[in-house]
Parts: structure tokens; sequence; C-alpha cells
């Protein structure tokens, strides 16, 4: 199984050294288009790529360093993880991302994650015009699974080989192996484009929103969830934000980052909200660093008890918008 090729136990510091070290070894029978190996090639020489929301070509000021340094844009404020440091994302994501990092066991969490995504559903119900969704970055396809017995025609694309073919595989999901930016031909006019929790783990954000410009209606909606830098929970807790305990998150957004990047990619926001969410206790215990927290999850997971709690930390912006006529403020790159 390919989820062998990220088999440590800690998993995210083996990562960042071989990110350090080179790309690692080509799996066999893996054919790379040349829109794969783009991230990768920023990666060995990040500097030319400059800031990706206002094009500054100076390196970030040095905030925190956490599992990889965190930089912020001198210019604009955009704090990001340092692009030397980031991963080769197409060998992330292998199934021990799945049970083990910052989730317990996402799998196990198919009902909360459920709960959560009927709750966007009745939203987005209210404001789609239409009822035909793509999912950016949808892991095992739970959102999608709930979506679709709502009635919508749905699909998705998710950079995990583990991660897709278990939507394909296990739930009989329309779901694309690859990335947005690289995504595959005959995805267009979808009323509805969702990134839950994705767009910080993105190489490029900002081109990814241009691509689901393009494959949006013009009347459809954009739907995404991401950390909040700006935050109290963030400011209280500084290089610890349990958002920094994931090296394959790049990018710390806050609201004034996210509507410059939706603005120069022709977006106009809809929605602002800092909701809560239904989390599984042993996901909890995972995020705590509580002493106990191991011993604890392993006596819920013998006695089969996860039950799920409603917590709102408000260090997680979700936010709605609709793609407007592009205005001619991107940064030249
Ligand atoms: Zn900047």
């Amino acid at each position: 199984m390919s989820a062998a090729v990220v088999g440590a136990a800690t998993p995210f510091d083996s990562r960042i050294h071989e990110s350090q070290n080179g790309p690692r070894k080509e799996r066999p029978g893996r054919q790379h288009t040349p829109e794969m190996q783009t991230p990768n090639a920023q990666m060995s020489n990040p500097a030319s790529a400059g800031c990706i929301l206002c094009g500054a070509g100076n390196p970030g000021e040095l905030l925190f360093q956490t599992l990889r340094p965190i930089l912020r844009c001198a210019t604009c404020g955009l704090v990001y993880a340092d692009p030397g440091s980031r991963i080769a994302s197409h060998f992330d994501y292998a199934e021990e991302y799945y049970r083990g990092g910052i989730y317990a066991d996402y799998l196990a969490d198919r009902g909360v994650i459920h709960k959560n995504a009927f709750r966007l559903l009745n939203e987005l119900e209210r404001v789609a015009k239409g009822r035909s969704l793509l999912d950016v970055g949808c892991a095992a396809g739970f959102f999608l699974e709930a979506a679709r017995t709502r009635g919508w025609s749905v699909r998705g694309l998710e950079i995990s080989d583990f991660a897709s073919d278990y939507a394909r595989r296990e739930l009989g999901l329309a779901v694309d192996t690859g990335s947005i930016t690289s995504a595959p031909d005959g995805l267009s006019g979808f009323d509805v484009v969702t990134l839950w929790d994705t767009i910080e783990h993105l190489d490029r954000p900002d081109q990814a929103l241009a691509s689901i410009h393009g494959l949006l209606k013009p009347d459809g909606v954009l739907a995404f969830s991401t950390g909040d830098y700006s935050s109290l929970l963030r400011r209280l807790t500084g290089s610890r934000w349990r958002l920094f305990g994931d090296a394959t998150h790049n990018f710390f957004f806050d609201v004034g980052t996210l509507a410059r990047l939706l603005r120069q990619q022709g977006f106009e926001i809809l929605v602002v909200r800092h909701a809560g969410k239904w989390v599984s206790l042993s996901m909890i215990l995972q995020q705590s660093g509580l002493p106990l927290a191991r011993t604890l999850q392993a006596w819920l997971k013998a006695r089969k008890r996860n039950p799920a709690f409603y917590v709102n930390l408000r260090d997680v912006v979700t936010m709605f918008a609709r793609p407007i006529a592009l205005r001619d403020e991107r940064p030249a790159q």
C-alpha cells in the first residue's frame, strides 16, 4: 500500500527533514504531470516565488519556530510557513496522516463529520442556485457522502492516494486524485465549490482560487474554512496554536488577508463566520496535549465509546463568496 511511504511514528519531523534534503524517492508506477512538478520546483527555489498575496520578493520576518519556521510578509502581513521547509505534497497524507498527527482517527469520525456536513449543507442550500458540488481536499469523502444523501450531485478532488482511494472504493464517490491547480478536464459548471480546512495546505492558494473561479457557474458559491491567525486563541497560545501542530499547513490567514486574496482572485465575500463544530472526544484529546490523553483515548477505543461535543474556539473562520468580474489586482509573479 502506498501508505507505507510515510511510516515514521513522528511523520511530520521526518517529512521536514526529507523536504530539506530534496524530494523523496520516486514511487514505481507513478506518473508525474508537469503541473504536479510545479510546486516542487518552487520549493527548491522559494525566493523566486515572492509573496503570493502582494508579490513582495523580500524574505518574511520570522515569527515563530514551530514544526516549521513561521514567517510574516513585511509588506502585506500574510503569515506562512517557510516555503523552504515545505513538504512534497503528493507524497503526503498517507494513511498515517488520517490515523495520527492532529487527527486521532479521521475515519472513525465519520459520524461527527456528517453531523457538521449537514449543518453546512443547511446553509449552502439557502444560498446555492443549484445542487452540483465539488469538494476540493475532500479527504475520505464524508462531506460528499452527506451531500449526496441530500440530493446533491457531487464530485471530489483529493491529493491523498489513500483518502481518494477510500472515497472511491468504500463510498462509490466520483473523486479524482490530484490538486486543484492540475484539475482533470471536464470539471466545470459547479453551483458550489467547497474547501473545508484545505486552503491552508495548498502550495498556491492564489492559483487554486483562480482555478475555482473558472470551475464555478457565474452565480455559483465558494465556501471554505481555515484557521484564523488573528483569533484570540492564537494570540493567547502563541507558537503553541493548534494549527501550527500540522506540518502540512503552509498558510495562516486571517479575515484581512483572506479578503484581499479573494478580491484579487475575483470573489466577493457573502458570509464571514467563526462557527464551531462537533468534535469527537478522541480528537479533542489528541489535540489537547494532556499527559493522559493517549491513555484516555485507548480506554475509549476499548469501550467503543467516542462521544461528540460542540466546540467553538473561534479560531476557525468560515467564508462564503461568489465570483465577480476579475479586477487587475493580482500581484506580478
Ligand atoms: Zn506580502
